[in-house]
């Protein structure tokens, strides 16, 4: 059965690699810059603004990437924008037909006007349950160290344990990996697993195998952000034999969860084309890869459009994407018991609707 959008739109997904200052409706940058004094966006027109985030792509410099997110930070830095922002990731992601998300964000980046960590995480938490209201949608919250500024990971990872119950599920560490191995930041990440808690690290993102194995046996990550490079260590023969080395192994014996998200990857250059990303042969090789959006401003994208692409590219259909969908609720920090009541209320019931849906479409048409 291929996809439609319609069917993906409507079909019960999960994500668990997005970026809440990656986000963002290019009205509302707009609206909290006039709110909040800031004055650096280069267009105060919500269409040239979206055109501007989106501007080059693929080509755009690393630069231009990076000065997006200055301004998409650059308006996040009050108690009611950052709630705002929030809620309104929740309304977008809940209308996409989104049933479970973990975002995540940097609280340190939201201190420049005088909030404390606590505010900010308190914002964001305030704003998803805003969102969720009377929306058939569960939100968790990951908390995003900065590789280039160890100094805060173990100040971000005791944050992250102190919101713990109320809806913060996890510790992650973003940034550059190259120059910035995950395991200068041992402490943070002992830290959060002598408490029993969660941690998932972007790595092998466009960096290579060193980056992976440190983040699993060094760092005790559960997931990988991204995790692409992991690639490099399968190799395919001429005749279709595939050949794992020990690391990727590890990751597929172990059932590594891979938060892949193909649209961004081609974006920042790591990978050529949709249609040469490895995740085709990641799960085809039963890898545990799930489908994710990474910055949906910025690559212009949504959820569905993802699965969308996934449908054109490589020919998945309702009974590929129910899989890749039970890999990512399987994979959630959410505890157990959430996630089953989701797979068991939502998912399944969900892609069961639409199996009788596309039959009886079928007969009609056949
Ligand atoms: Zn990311």
């Amino acid at each position: 059965m291929s996809l439609d959008v319609a069917s993906i739109r409507a079909a019960p997904k999960v994500l668990l690699h997005d970026h809440l200052d990656g986000g963002l409706r290019p009205r509302t940058v707009i609206e909290l810059a006039a709110e909040t004094g800031y004055r650096d966006l280069p267009s105060t027109d919500p269409d040239a603004l979206q055109a501007w985030f989106f501007q080059g792509k693929p080509d755009s410099s690393l630069e231009q990437y990076l000065e997006a997110f200055a301004h998409t930070v650059g308006v996040m830095q009050t108690p009611d924008a950052l709630e705002r922002v929030a809620a309104e990731c929740v309304e977008d992601l809940a209308a996409d037909g989104v049933a479970y998300a973990e975002i995540r964000f940097a609280p340190e980046l939201h201190l420049q006007k005088g909030m404390t960590h606590d505010e900010v995480v308190a914002a964001v938490l305030a704003g998803f349950r805003r969102g969720a209201e009377g929306r058939n949608i569960t939100m968790g919250l990951l908390l995003s160290a900065i590789r280039q500024a160890e100094s805060h990971a173990v100040e971000v990872a005791e944050l992250a344990i102190r919101h713990r119950d109320e809806g913060v599920l996890g510790f992650d560490m973003a940034g550059p990996e190259a120059g910035y191995p995950p395991t200068r930041f041992l402490e943070a990440f002992q830290l959060i697993a002598h408490e029993n808690f969660h941690i998932t690290l972007h790595a092998g993102e466009a960096f290579g195998l060193p980056s992976i194995w440190e983040a699993l046996q060094w760092c005790g990550a559960e997931r990988l952000g991204h995790g692409v490079r992991i690639v490099d260590d399968i190799t395919v023969q001429p005749d279709g034999h595939v050949t794992l080395g020990r690391l990727a192994a590890y990751v597929r014996d172990t059932r590594v969860p891979l938060e892949m998200c193909p649209t961004s990857n081609v974006h920042t250059g790591a990978v050529r084309s949709f249609g040469e990303h490895p995740i085709d042969l990641l799960r085809r090789l039963r890898f545990r890869v799930t489908v994710n959006t990474d910055n949906r401003l910025m690559s212009g994208i949504s959820l569905t459009d993802e699965f969308a692409a996934m449908s054109r590219s490589f020919g998945i259909g309702l009974d590929d994407m129910e899989w890749l969908t039970l890999n990512a609720v399987k994979s959630a920090f959410l505890p157990f018991d959430g996630r089953i009541r989701i797979i068991n209320e939502q998912i399944k019931p969900g892609f069961a609707r639409l199996r009788a849906a596309a039959a009886a479409a079928e007969l009609v048409t056949g």
